[in-house]
């Protein structure tokens, strides 16, 4: 008797099948459902490459390069779509702005993810809106901060804003009608404001409103003629200092101030 201590020939296989780790085939299966509950996941996510970009080749003027991971993943969540009139829903994923009704517009994705880079919040802020046009500049704050306050001054807008927010549960924006110069005095101090639409200057009532160490970012300058997006910087002991970051076109901040 022969014992071999050759292990036993291979048993040939017409095709071999692919070694595919477990871990791969659950992600390939979790993108599949995700794509089916979420079919413009793939668009939304294409937008967000984009943002990046943009950002890359702007960087050497806005001094941001890459922008915060954070803010990039509420970028590829909040569905934009949700937030423009039906005939501008198949334009909801391209980085341009869009038209929202009332001679207003949703601004471009890049510029919404630039300005809340800037605003810096954390998940414990109270941040304000000023110009809360479609809601969906809130929504995207919604995924950052703990409460979220806008204002907007057309009333048709702010109420179908307000509605959409709840409807898609945004539960921790509040939403009001009026001039968003004056803020909204209840909930202040923030940690964080940004204005939405051109002022000709920084408003005085926004800047007591924020919160020592808060930041504001703000278009300023006259419309049709160039605007600049500043951040404004309050320090602890209260002194405010200013940054020009791009130039930028806004619809104007209206109101009676
Ligand atoms: N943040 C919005 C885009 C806003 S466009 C979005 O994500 O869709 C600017 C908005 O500012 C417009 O809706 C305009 O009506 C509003 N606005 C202009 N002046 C205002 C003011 N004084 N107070 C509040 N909102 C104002």
């Amino acid at each position: 008797m022969t014992l071999s201590t050759l292990p036993a020939p291979p048993v040939k296989q017409s095709t071999p099948l692919p070694y595919i780790p477990i871990a791969t085939l659950a992600l390939a299966l979790l993108c599949s459902t995700a794509a089916a509950a979420d079919p413009l996941a793939p668009q939304r996510a294409d937008m967000v490459k984009e943002i990046a970009t943009v950002a890359a080749a702007a960087g050497a003027q806005s001094g941001r390069h890459a922008l915060d991971p954070r803010v990039m993943a509420v970028m590829g969540q909040v569905p934009r779509h949700e937030f423009v009139p039906d005939p501008q829903k198949v334009y909801a994923y391209e980085n341009r702005p869009l038209p929202i009704g009332h001679g207003q517009t949703i601004s471009q994705p890049y510029i919404v993810a630039l300005m809340t880079d800037l605003m810096m919040v954390k998940p414990g802020d109270t941040v304000l809106e000023i110009g809360t046009g479609s809601g969906y500049q809130a929504a995207v704050l919604a995924g950052l901060a703990r409460a979220v306050y806008t204002i907007e001054i057309i009333e048709p807008l702010g109420r179908q804003a307000c509605d959409r927010l709840k409807r898609l549960a945004y539960r921790q924006v509040a939403c009001k009608v009026g001039d968003g110069y004056y803020g909204w005095d209840e909930h202040a101090p923030y940690d964080a404001i940004v204005v939405t639409a051109a002022a000709s200057h920084v408003p005085p009532p926004l800047i007591r409103q924020l919160k020592p160490g808060g930041r504001m970012v703000i278009p300023v300058g006259a419309q049709f003629l160039t605007q600049y997006l500043l951040l404004v910087e309050k320090s602890g002991d209260g002194t405010v200092s200013t940054r020009q970051i791009l130039p930028v076109r806004f619809v104007p901040l209206v109101g009676k101030h």
